[in-house]
């Protein structure tokens, strides 16, 4: 489960990394090449859930806390139709605890509009089928350009680091002072980089060290911050990473559920990596958006009456009480998902702060 990667026992392979000079070997991959496609064949044919567990996976409480979020802020969005928008939706269990949350709030379920952002064809199946009882006409999207431009609320748990990320490695030897990892095979070799980010400009880093940039995240946060900035809106985004930017290789694989070596059976393993909330939450103010947080998954939840939602649970089917109890546990406690977990929200510039910052 991602939670695994919570512990932080994230064991490193040992590999030797080869230096070589400008010449690119025509097998050689950049690292964000490598993991885009490595993840695209992984969610295409694997079963990601037979190798880790997610939030709304572990608690019911998750996805009906973030459905009350969406209705308070639906509050503050113009009067009519509102797109409810999810990237990465895996099993579609978030979306439906929250729909049926929604359903107790009086006229909103009529103007929703779900769509969601899936690029597989499997998971699209089990979403729709997830889905199917409540009443609404889910829109599926392979990327977040098709999403309609009106009033919207944006929901990304866990879809942020299966996103392909570069890694810069600090080198004084070398003209521009960074060289950057390629996949070679099962190893990693280093070429001078170039092409580089404007967000590496940024980064501070000992020689030796790592430095993670992900273009596919930024271009998320970018996104994001240009369709609040011209539209009314608010995203909420939870994964797991630091809140300040921070050099280290935070790239880790998963396969039949356990830590696996990144490199090796790309396709059969989840990849993953670190958000870099801090860069994120730049780059959508750079183009727009207002930004709140991140604050720690354990005191958005706890922020939001998880715990008094839990005690309702409970006296409702108490011999379900001690299972409800160790989800949200797991959610919050400090040493499981509580804290390693962030939650960074994005709004339209004139809007309220939102519920949990
Ligand atoms: N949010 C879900 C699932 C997280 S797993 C949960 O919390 O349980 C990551 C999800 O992102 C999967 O649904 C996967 O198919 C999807 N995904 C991965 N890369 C993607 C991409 N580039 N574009 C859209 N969806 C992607």
């Amino acid at each position: 489960m991602r939670e695994f990667r919570t512990l932080s026992l994230r064991k490193k392979y040992k590999r030797s990394v080869m230096t070589i000079g400008e010449k690119t070997e025509m097998s050689d991959e950049r690292l964000d090449d490598f993991m885009g496609r490595a993840n695209a064949t992984y969610y295409g044919n694997c079963n990601p859930f037979s190798d880790f567990i997610t939030s709304p996976e572990i608690s019911q409480i998750f996805g009906e806390i973030l459905g009350g979020w969406v209705a308070v802020v639906k509050q503050h969005l113009p009067r009519g139709p509102f797109m409810l928008a999810e990237a990465g939706p895996g099993r579609g269990t978030l979306m439906s605890d929250a729909l049926r949350l929604l359903q107790r709030v009086p006229d909103i379920m009529a103007a929703i509009e779900v769509h969601l952002v899936e690029t597989s064809p499997r998971l699209r199946q089990i979403q729709k089928e997830a889905l199917a009882a409540f009443d609404i006409k889910p829109v599926w999207h392979d990327r977040i350009e098709s999403l309609p431009a009106m009033p919207f609320v944006f929901l990304g748990n866990e879809f942020l680091d299966a996103l392909p990320v570069r890694q810069f490695v600090r080198c004084s030897e070398v003209a521009c002072g960074w060289k950057e990892r390629w996949v070679r095979g099962e190893n990693f070799v280093l070429h001078e980089a170039s092409d580089l980010p404007a967000e590496l400009l940024l980064r501070e880093a000992e020689e030796g060290e790592i430095v993670e940039i992900s273009p596919a995240m930024l271009h998320v946060a970018e996104w994001l911050g240009n369709r609040l900035k011209n539209g009314m809106g608010a995203a909420l985004l939870i994964d797991y990473g630091p809140s300040r930017s921070a050099p280290g290789d935070s790239l880790q694989a998963l396969h039949n559920g356990r830590p696996a070596d990144p490199l090796m059976k790309p396709g059969e393993a989840d990849l993953t990596v670190h958000v870099d909330f801090e860069a994120i939450g730049r780059k959508a103010s750079s183009a727009g958006a207002r930004c709140f947080g991140p604050v720690t998954q354990g005191n958005f939840l706890s922020e939001l009456g998880a715990s008094a939602r839990l005690e309702q649970l409970c006296r409702a089917a108490p011999d379900q009480a001690a299972t409800l109890r160790t989800g949200l546990d797991r959610l919050m406690a400090p040493d499981r998902m509580g804290h390693l977990f962030k939650v960074l929200a994005l709004t339209s510039p004139n809007m309220m702060k939102p519920p949990g910052f």
